[in-house]
């Protein structure tokens, strides 16, 4: 149970063979005051020899080596990447590399660590044991609205994945509780909502706050997207973590932009070397 504390691991996702977990703010990591303390965003403002630091412990509770981690730019869409062993690393040290233009990730490879960086935003994993497909997805209002979840599945069929095989996990997220949101907001995400299948009431509520204003569950709506997509109810994994009124995650909105990055990680585990492989 080594580094469980210090990550949140998915268990079902590990049972059939895969590393897969959203790091924790409250790790033992090296970053100060609102970066305090395991943040791994280079671009938010704190010690970026810190943040390479961070990145590296977090590897390491991870069990998989900084160099074989693949990080997408985020840029609020949602267009999504294939990546491949080579593209391992990239975005690990220098964001300029990232893969472009992406907010998901998706591989067949193994030992390859495709990781999602968020604080308050939805990262979203994806497993596909029986095909050995994993994806992972940025989902944030806008991604959300565009579909990122239904794009990172459909990336994910090509590649040979089953919706109804696929193991789906919602991380922390700022939710229904805090994530008051503008009319433009709400009309995007009930216009999406609109071209789902689902009989479930769109998750919105009223605020108490501000008349003009609305409620949101963010991680919903992702769910609702992977359902549409074939995903099975009960093999959606939602952690019901808010970042906003719960310890232990970064939250952009709770601390005014200031905010440090907690990562969702997901990898098909490196095959062990067999002794028997070696002695032939
Ligand atoms: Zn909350």
């Amino acid at each position: 149970m080594e580094g469980f504390m210090d990550a949140l691991r998915l268990l079902q996702f590990e049972e059939y063979g895969a590393i897969a977990q959203f790091t924790r703010s409250d790790a033992p990591g090296a970053s100060c005051d609102s970066f305090s303390s395991l943040n791994l965003g280079l671009h938010v403002g704190d010690d970026p020899e810190v943040v390479q630091k961070n990145r590296r412990i977090a590897a390491d509770i991870a069990g998989i080596s900084e160099t074989r981690i693949v990080y997408a730019e985020q840029v609020h869409g949602a267009r999504v990447a294939v990546v491949h062993a080579d593209d391992a690393g990239r975005g690990a040290f220098d964001t300029a590399d990232a893969i472009k233009g992406v907010d998901g990730l998706v591989s067949t490879a193994r030992g390859l660590l495709l990781a999602i960086l968020a604080a308050d935003c939805t990262p979203v994993l994806f497993y596909d044991p029986y095909a050995g497909v994993i994806g992972a997805a940025h989902a944030g209002w806008k991604g959300t609205a565009q579909g990122v979840v239904m794009e990172t599945i459909k990336e994910m069929k090509k590649l040979g994945a089953n919706p109804e095989d696929m193991l789906v996990a919602l991380g922390p997220a700022i939710r229904g509780c805090c994530y008051e949101v503008d009319q433009p907001v709400t009309d995007a995400l009930e216009d999406m909502y609109r071209k789902l299948a689902t009989r479930e009431p769109i998750p919105f509520r009223v605020s108490e706050r501000a008349a003009e204003r609305t409620m949101v569950d963010l991680p919903t709506l992702a769910r609702l997207q992977a359902e549409q997509l074939g995903v099975p109810h009960g093999q959606v994994i939602d952690t019901s973590i808010c970042t906003h009124c719960m310890p232990g995650f970064f939250s952009h909105r709770k601390l005014r932009g200031k905010a440090g990055r907690h990562a969702g990680f997901i990898a098909i585990k490196p095959r062990r070397l067999s002794l028997r492989g070696r002695m032939r």
